[in-house]
């Protein structure tokens, strides 16, 4: 049977966390049998948004310091990570706000945005949406990969927590590509394609306080005062969600048929603390429904809509430009030439943002159309 292992904790203080962190660890299997010295360890966090610990959208960095003291502990080397978002462009930058590089750099563990490494295209085994993606190349170089989570409710997937947390590991133009699929399954469908590819190996999930309502950003903060933890994100995912009072989760089920993971809660061995089920905010419905609109609109009608009107696109700012093709070399697929200033190819370009994220001299802004600025 998959263990999944929950731990109370009611505090961020750090030495409570650490051993809430511990234990719910060992109770679901270990690092140990896992991790070898050798080992690069790399721990996805949710970097959603560049917001601060106690607005509960990402991964407290309390959590993140509890794990890399595990893995460095182990010999192992961990590395913190996910793609920034793109609206941080505030001058915020997520990995800052979130708390988790000041953990980082306390530990002398890198912090990393995947842009900065950029992304390689890969082949999906059995696709179901998606052939290929484009994955992180920083989740493709780790020997070991685990996920760090928030729980939280989602206003499109219900719930979000161990297996969504891998849509960060694919540029930003692909996620708008599936978020126009317009039907829960599908989406949850290319989840299951993207996370086939990554089989993280662990879970640990930060369900001290999380969201409830309409997550994952714009919900009311919530005490779940958990941590949980296990080998199998999908068996994480069927206990946190139900928790929550969701009896399926397509994200779950589409893992689970895929064989990616255990979904049966008869099938999950339950460990450590009782946690009775709570009574939470649900998602506001009507958001959902206009969701499920997009499915009945013909594929090229999507297309054109995502390339045409939902625009956000890299544009170079010529007065502030030196013209060093660092921007050009940094392309995944070749999207921009230099004359004399960067030219994008807006065909070819998937949206990575890699371009604006290693200018040196800020010159890459991010325009975005009307509809664009409106989405949510
Ligand atoms: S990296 Fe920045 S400064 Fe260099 S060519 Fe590209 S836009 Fe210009
Ligand atoms: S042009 Fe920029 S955003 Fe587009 S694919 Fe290339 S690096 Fe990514």
């Amino acid at each position: 049977m998959t263990k999944v292992s929950l731990v109370k904790c009611q505090t961020y203080d750090y030495n409570k966390v650490k051993a809430a962190v511990n234990k719910s660890i060992t109770l679901a299997g270990s690092l140990k049998k896992t991790i070898k010295k050798s080992d690069t360890v790399l721990l996805k966090v949710n970097l959603l948004k560049a917001a601060k610990p106690e607005q509960a959208i990402t991964t407290h960095p309390a959590i993140v310091k509890a794990v890399c003291e595990q893995i460095l502990d182990l010999g192992a080397t961990p590395i913190v990570g996910d793609t920034q978002n793109i609206q941080m462009d505030k001058g915020q930058s997520s990995l800052k706000l979130s708390g988790i590089k000041a953990v980082c750099d306390e530990l002398k563990v890198k912090a990393i945005d995947f842009k900065d490494n950029g992304f390689t295209k890969v082949k999906v085994p059995k696709p179901v949406q998606m052939k290929e993606i484009w994955l992180a190349k920083d989740i493709l170089d780790a020997d070991i990969i685990i996920s760090l989570p928030k729980m939280k409710t989602h206003i499109l997937t219900s719930y979000t927590g161990a297996v969504k947390n891998f849509f960060g590991c694919i540029p930003f133009g692909e996620r708008m590509k599936a978020h126009v699929l317009g039907k829960d399954e599908m989406f949850a469908e290319v989840l299951s394609d993207i996370y086939s590819v990554i089989k993280p190996q662990f879970s640990i999930m930060d369900g001290i306080q999380g969201m409830e309502g309409d997550g994952p950003t714009h919900g009311p903060k919530r005490n779940y005062n958990l941590i949980g933890a296990s080998p199998d994100c999908v068996s994480l995912d069927a206990v946190c969600s139900n928790l929550l009072g969701f009896s399926s989760i397509n994200t779950v089920i589409a893992a689970e048929k895929r064989g990616l993971g255990t979904a049966d809660l008869n099938k999950i061995q339950i460990l450590g603390d009782k946690i009775p089920p709570f009574t939470i905010q649900m998602p506001n419905q009507n958001i959902r429904k206009s969701q499920s609109l997009a499915s009945y609109i013909p594929k090229p009608i999507k297309d054109y809509l995502v390339k045409n009107l939902l625009k956000f696109e890299p544009r170079v700012d010529e007065s502030k430009c030196k013209k060093c093709a660092i921007c050009e070399k940094a392309c995944p697929v070749n999207a921009i030439t230099m004359d004399p200033y960067p030219v994008f190819d807006r065909d070819k370009c998937i949206k990575c943002f890699c371009c604006h994220e290693l200018c040196p001299e800020g010159a890459i802004y991010t325009h975005k159309s009307w509809l664009a600025k409106h989405w949510r």
